[in-house]
């Protein structure tokens, strides 16, 4: 028999008319000859409540306690849910993620699942009743209560979906489905029929709070079909599998990141392992960086610039500052009031100009871009968080996202597409440990590009335009980019081209460098990128690190970064590529599929 997931967000079930009415759409399902699973989040602000509850009492509760507290919200849903269930003449049991068996770390507050029993939901389910799973939680082998992170029931819905092989798994919400941006903050965003799990999980990943990252990790993995619709109203909403709308459209969505604050080490000696004391010496107080941004300096000093949430900058600052006295950097700043505004699309990775695009634009309307890095499917870039907005309105539109794109694939629509695949997946991995654990599915070499580096560029508005529109108009390629702030209002830009081009980029820069003021740009003739992909490569906050130590061990240095939710990029001298490679693929031998 047919098993669907349906999993209800809070304000689907912020009142008891709302709970009825979920009831209600699991019991026709159920009628039309499937079996349910119902995962449930706490009701409307519950969640929010309790954390607010908390902190009054103390501003640093221990973490345990935390998930103690914040599973009830999830309990008292699933229980009312059940009686609601009852009272239309229905049979249900409630089960919290304890009484489920979903085993998870013990990284309270953000643990991570290991694996899933399904022989008691499975007996209930055979018992013609249906499931009322709590979201959002589980235990760990002490018996300990765990939460899986803010928004984190999406998780447990899919993840569930994964183990019981069902057919489909429907994320019921508020929203009727997954928009080219928050509609709420831009009301011209257009809905989406279908996305891929790499473009949701990178939309995800910078901002787009409709999904929870890591439960696109789950249904990549499991190649579950999810069907992101609304409570509300019986509209088609999104399938996210795994191919693309129109994969030819660069961009299919944009997403912004309004808190985050902005961190630069400058002048660190260039050397193999420096960045390392940096990272690990931030992730030692369990914080995740992002947006991680390497410039080789011409003196042989690199800076080092990265983002972090906001509230995470008081710990990641005094992490700093312990790095920089170590490593006798030259100082560092930071600006805690900066936005990330992210464009998305499998289209880019085999298109030219779109970073300029993106740049132009936004020159255009005078908005000055802080930092840039770009990965095979995602442009990010810092702005200041006054123009924040204005910058996403501006992405938005000149990537053409509020009309639907001329190429669809068909296939799109709703009901899943592909439902067999998953239930074979699922049952192949269900009785697996660590299902979230980090998987490496590529690790790559390629050893055909250049670097060039402009360093104190003046940085006004419409720099990084002018830079990679003159670049363009020669004719050349321009692969990965990093941008940073550098010292005193002047940037730092390095990006890759093929090595063919290089005589020619330079001669182009020099002389754009001349009439910039900056002095003229420094280049590897010869880089090697080597790009590491899979699931959990930000979650799994040692992955960038695991890559610098082990490269640092054997003397290689990392001239660029560039990171994503499914790749950490790293250019290196292309004379140690081979070496980089099998080194990188040794470091992850055990996690490598
Ligand atoms: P739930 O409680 O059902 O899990 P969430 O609040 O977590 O609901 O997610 C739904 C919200 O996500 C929407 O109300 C919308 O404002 C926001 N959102 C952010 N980005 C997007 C996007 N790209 N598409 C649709 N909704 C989005
Ligand atoms: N109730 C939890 C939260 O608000 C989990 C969820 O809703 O997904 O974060
Ligand atoms: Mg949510």
């Amino acid at each position: 028999m047919s098993i669907i997931v349906q999993k209800f967000g809070g304000t689907s079930v912020a009142d008891s008319e709302k709970i009825l009415a979920a009831a209600r759409k699991a019991i026709r399902t159920q009628k039309k000859g499937h079996q349910v699973v119902m995962v449930v989040s706490a009701m409307g602000k519950n969640t929010d409540e309790l954390v607010r509850l908390a902190r009054e009492i103390t501003e640093e509760p221990a973490a345990r306690e935390m998930d103690m507290l914040l599973s009830t919200g999830e309990q008292v849903s699933v229980a009312l849910m059940a009686m609601a269930i009852h009272s239309l003449g229905h049979q249900a049991v409630s089960l919290t993620g304890a009484q489920i068996g979903i085993k998870t770390d013990s990284s309270h507050t953000k643990a991570r699942i290991q694996s899933i029993e399904t022989d008691r939901m499975r007996a209930v389910l055979d018992a013609g009743k249906i499931v009322i799973a709590a979201g959002f939680q589980g235990i760990d082998e002490d018996f300990n209560i765990t939460t899986l992170g803010r928004g984190g029931s999406d998780t447990t819905a899919v993840a569930l979906a994964a183990v019981l092989g069902a057919d489909a798994c429907e994320i019921y919400t508020d929203v009727d489905g997954v928009y080219t941006t928050d509609p709420r903050v831009l009301p011209e965003a257009r809905h989406v029929a279908r996305i891929s799990y790499d473009e949701m999980l990178e939309l995800a990943s910078v901002g787009a709070g409709v999904m929870h990252s890591r439960s696109i990790e789950f249904a990549k993995r499991f190649s579950v079909p999810v069907h992101v619709r609304s409570s509300f109203s019986d509209t088609p909403g999104t399938m996210i599998v795994a191919d693309p709308e129109a994969p030819d459209q660069p961009v299919c969505g944009a997403a912004m990141l309004k808190n985050e604050a902005r961190v630069t080490v400058l002048g660190v000696p260039d050397r193999p392992g420096a960045a390392i004391t940096v990272f690990s010496k931030i992730a030692a107080m369990n914080v995740t960086m992002d947006m991680i941004v390497q410039n080789v300096g011409a003196d042989g000093r690199a800076d080092i610039s990265f983002t972090v949430l906001r509230d995470d900058l008081p710990a990641t600052l005094k992490a700093v500052e312990d790095a920089t006295r170590e490593l006798g950097a030259e100082g560092f700043n930071c600006d805690g009031e900066v936005s990330k505004i992210s464009v998305v699309g499998m289209g880019m990775a085999t298109q030219t100009g779109v970073a300029d695009r993106m740049f132009r634009a936004l020159a255009e309307k005078g908005i000055n871009i802080l930092m840039i890095s770009t990965s095979q499917i995602k442009i990010s870039v810092l702005v200041t968080r006054d123009v924040a907005p204005e910058a996403l309105r501006t992405v938005h539109e000149i990537f053409g996202l509020e009309t639907e794109p001329a190429s669809l694939e068909a296939g799109g629509g709703d009901g899943p597409t592909e439902p067999h695949q998953a239930a074979a997946a699922a049952n192949a991995v269900a009785s697996i440990q660590g299902m979230e654990d980090l998987v490496i599915d590529e690790i790559t070499l390629d050893a055909s590009d250049a670097r060039i580096t402009l360093a104190g560029v003046p940085d006004r508005p419409g720099l990084a335009a002018r830079v990679f529109e003159e670049i363009a108009a020669g004719g050349i390629v321009v692969d990965m980019i990093v941008q940073s702030i550098g010292w005193e209002g002047h940037a730092n830009i390095s990006f890759t081209v093929p090595r063919k081009d290089l005589d020619k980029c330079i001669a182009l820069t020099t002389e754009l460098a001349s009439r910039l003021g900056c002095s003229a740009p420094t280049s590897s003739a010869a880089v090697a990128k080597l790009s590491v992909s899979g699931i959990g490569m930000r979650s799994h906050t040692g992955v960038a690190r695991r890559m610098f130590s082990s490269l640092a061990e054997v003397g290689i240095n990392v001239e660029m970064i560039s990171t994503s939710e499914v790749r950490v990029n790293v250019v290196v001298d292309a004379a140690q590529g081979e070496k980089a490679l099998a080194v990188l693929k040794k470091e992850f031998t055990d996690v490598t599929v």
